[in-house]
């Protein structure tokens, strides 16, 4: 059997990065067993439908570097791939299941359902659906609905039946159809809702895995009761846990900080950190199996595909530390290859920063060379660079510290500058041999540790009182600038 997996959004707004888990699971377990990954638009509900989210998805897709086999951009044999587009699809499957008396129309008002509810409510019942049409005469039905009458598609829940769902990641669970309604499966306004056209598409999609959030477990009986209706095969399904605010409470929620991966992205933080992040927020590989390593964190797309297997996703909830993502990237800035580097930073600064400085600067590597070590994004990166292009426009450091120096900073500025108009014109003999020697003269003349005449030096081309490595700083800064800064 091929293995298919799909990721299937619903276009309300943004792109959650808890949904990029998702996508991860699901690429990750196609693409190790040669199989596709599919992208297919949930938009049956038109309530909550926001315009553009379509375009976020696909473009979050790009800048991860997750390429999608099917979709509506990417074409596929199992098309279409946006929900409102297949309603005819559902219209006939529905019709299927009223007709093998495994769903019926209903026609239920409005009133009629408010009152059912507060009688259930008075009694002290759980408000549910009291088949008030379930066993109304078909042919009568049929007619209303010939007749343009408003109506809905119920799914006829069996009484009094376990349903047992083998889950990827939660391991066995059982359901009573007690305690479920008899849902809707087509809306009045001839929309399926999610249970009818999950099933159809997923089917009709050859789906082999799904990977979708907990919240969705409670439908899983209704989706393996849909399956067992049209006599298909259910694929199996994986219920990922939900990820939690970083002091474990509740649910990852806007209040705590960027939860849209768009926000992670323009924050500076490389796709290669985020998916690292998110794919260990769920899985525990045995690498000891594989590579003969225990504690591993550092793993890329490809180690991660190639060591995909849905034995090794937890059950438990994560919590999303944003500390841990912060190391992630910093680590990959730190070992990333400098050019890369570069055009990463490029990127990220034509789509956000827009700075022309690091746009036009051919020789951005050397200082990045500098600085990588010392930034923990993208952002930072470019913040740090800032002094290579503009002298600081005020100082942040206490002179008062320095007492020595204090004392007689112009005198020591007047020695520095002499110092550096010593030294060639185009700055290419400056040695650290050759600072040093100068520096530590000035600093015996005045009494100062020489430490602190570099630090004059370095807050005067920097603004604070630390910096990338001086006198490679200094050189790239070049002498007639570093003179100007000084003054
Ligand atoms: N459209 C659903 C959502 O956005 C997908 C659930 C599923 O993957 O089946 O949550």
């Amino acid at each position: 059997m091929s293995i298919r997996t799909r990721f299937a959004p619903s276009p309300t707004g943004y792109f959650h990065i808890a949904g990029l888990q998702k996508v991860l699971y699901s690429y990750a377990l196609a693409k190790k067993n040669n199989g596709q990954y599919i992208v297919r638009i949930e938009d049956t509900d038109r309530n909550r439908y926001v315009e553009g989210t379509e375009d976020v998805i696909f473009e979050s897709h790009k800048l991860m570097g997750i390429d999608i086999d099917e979709s509506i951009h990417d074409g596929g044999d199992y098309g279409p791939y946006r929900q409102s587009d297949r309603l005819d699809i559902y219209k006939k499957y529905a019709q299927e299941l009223v007709e093998k008396d495994f769903a019926y129309y209903a026609f239920e008002t409005k009133e009629e359902l408010d009152e059912m509810r507060k009688s259930q409510m008075d009694e002290g019942h759980r408000p549910r659906y009291n088949g008030l049409y379930r066993e109304y005469d078909k042919e009568e039905a049929k007619k209303r609905v010939e007749a343009g009458e408003e109506y809905v598609v119920r799914l006829k829940v069996p009484a009094h039946r376990e349903i047992v769902v083998e889950d990827m990641i939660m391991g066995q669970m059982k359901f009573s159809t007690d305690d479920l309604d008899d849902y809707i499966l087509v809306k009045s306004d001839g929309y399926p809702t999610y249970h009818l056209a999950v099933v159809i598409d997923d089917h009709l999609m050859k789906i082999s895995h799904i990977f979708r959030g907990v919240e969705w477990i409670a439908t899983s009986p209704i989706m393996k009761l849909t399956y067992e209706f049209f006599g298909w095969e259910m694929p199996q399904i994986g219920h990922v846990p939900n990820i939690l605010n970083p002091n474990g409470q509740g649910k990852l929620s806007k209040r705590n900080g960027s939860v849209a991966l768009s926000e992670f992205f323009e924050e500076g933080y490389l796709k290669e950190a985020i998916i690292n992040f998110i794919i260990l927020l769920g899985w525990s590989p045995s690498i000891e199996r594989v590579h003969g390593e225990k504690e591993r964190e550092i793993f890329s797309i490809e180690e991660f595909v190639d060591l995909f297997e849905t034995k090794d996703l937890n059950k438990s909830n994560p919590k999303f530390n944003r500390e841990k993502l912060l190391w992630f990237n910093k680590e990959y800035i730190k070992n990333f290859d400098t050019k890369d580097l570069a055009d990463r930073l490029k990127e990220w600064n034509s789509r956000y920063l827009k700075n022309a400085d690091i746009e036009s600067d051919d020789s951005i590597e050397v200082k990045l060379e500098l600085v990588k070590e010392r930034s923990q994004t993208l952002k930072e990166l470019a913040e740090s660079l800032e002094f290579f292009y503009n002298a600081p426009n005020k100082i942040e450091w206490n002179i008062k510290q320095l007492k020595n120096v204090q004392k007689n900073l112009e005198d020591m500025k007047a020695e520095i500058k002499k110092l550096i108009e010593s030294f060639d014109d185009d700055s290419k003999d400056w040695t650290h041999e050759k600072w040093e020697e100068g520096m530590r003269a000035i600093g015996d003349r005045f009494e100062a540790k020489h430490g602190d005449v570099f630090m004059v030096l370095r807050v005067a081309i920097t603004g604070e009182p630390f910096s990338p490595p001086l006198f490679e700083s200094l050189q790239i800064l070049g002498k007639e600038e570093v003179l100007k800064r000084l003054s």
